[in-house]
C-alpha cells in the first residue's frame, strides 16, 4: 500500500521546457539591444540546448550565450540576475497537476516535492504553481544539504512524510536521479518520460512510464 507520493519539481509538476521559453522570450525584448546579432527566437533555441534541461548553471549558460552571438558578456551578471527574479512569474504546470494532486490528497495520501536546486529559485516557482498549498513536504537540495540521488535524501522525504520507503511512490523525469535515485532506497517508481530517453548505460527502468499526471492516481491504488 502507498502512503505517501513523492515528486520531482522541474518537467515533472513544472513544465520547465514551456516556462523558460516564456520568461526567455520576455528577457529578450527587454534586453535585446546588448545581446548581439541574434533574432529572438534563434537566442532561445540556442539557451535551451546550452542550458541541457537545467543541468548547466545559468551562470555558465549566460556568457557563453553572449560570446556566441557577440553579445556584451559583461551583462551575463545582469541576465542572470533578471532571470533569477523574474523566471517564476511565466511558471506554468503539466496539464492536470492540480488536479492529480488533489485527488491524490483527497484519498489521504502524504504528497511531496523533492527538487534539486536553489531554495529562493525553486521555492518561487512552488509558490507560483500554489504547490505550497497542494502538498505536505518541500525538500530543496540546498535547503537539505543533500542532492538526488544521494540516499539520504529519499530517506529523509519518507521520513517527513511519516512513512516507510516501500510505502512511498516517487515520480520524477530524471531517469538517474529521480527513478534510479529513489528506486535504490525501495521506493515505487513511476517514469514521468515527456519526450526524454531512458540512457542505454543506466540500470532499466524499474517501474511504470507515465506520460500523463493522471496516470499516477491508478498507479496508487
Ligand atoms: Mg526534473
Amino acid at each position: 500500500m502507498i502512503n505517501a507520493v513523492l515528486f520531482d519539481l522541474d518537467e515533472t509538476l513544472l513544465n520547465r521546457t514551456n516556462s523558460l521559453k516564456a520568461f526567455l522570450r520576455d528577457q529578450f525584448e527587454r534586453y535585446a539591444e546588448h545581446l548581439g546579432d541574434v533574432q529572438r527566437d534563434e537566442w532561445c533555441a540556442r539557451f535551451l540546448v546550452l542550458d541541457r534541461r537545467g543541468q548547466v548553471h545559468k551562470s555558465v549558460v549566460y556568457p557563453a550565450i553572449l560570446s556566441e552571438f557577440g553579445g556584451r558578456t559583461a551583462f551575463a551578471e545582469a541576465l542572470l540576475a533578471d532571470y533569477r527574479a523574474r523566471c517564476s512569474r511565466f511558471a506554468q504546470p503539466f496539464d492536470g497537476m492540480a488536479e492529480a494532486l488533489t485527488a491524490l490528497r483527497a484519498r489521504g495520501l502524504s504528497l511531496g516535492i523533492v527538487t534539486n536546486g536553489e531554495t529562493a529559485f525553486q521555492s518561487r516557482h512552488i509558490e507560483a504553481l500554489e504547490l505550497d498549498r497542494l502538498v505536505d513536504a518541500v525538500l530543496i537540495s540546498e535547503r537539505e544539504g543533500l542532492r538526488k540521488p544521494d540516499a539520504a535524501l529519499f530517506l529523509r522525504a519518507a521520513n517527513v512524510c511519516q512513512t516507510e520507503t516501500s510505502r512511498c511512490l516517487f515520480v520524477g523525469d530524471n531517469p538517474v536521479a529521480d527513478v534510479l535515485g529513489a528506486h535504490a532506497v525501495g521506493m515505487k517508481t513511476a517514469w514521468f518520460r515527456g519526450s526524454a530517453h531512458w540512457p542505454e548505460d543506466a540500470a532499466s527502468n524499474p517501474g511504470p512510464s507515465i506520460d500523463h499526471l493522471s496516470e499516477v492516481l491508478r498507479l496508487v491504488k
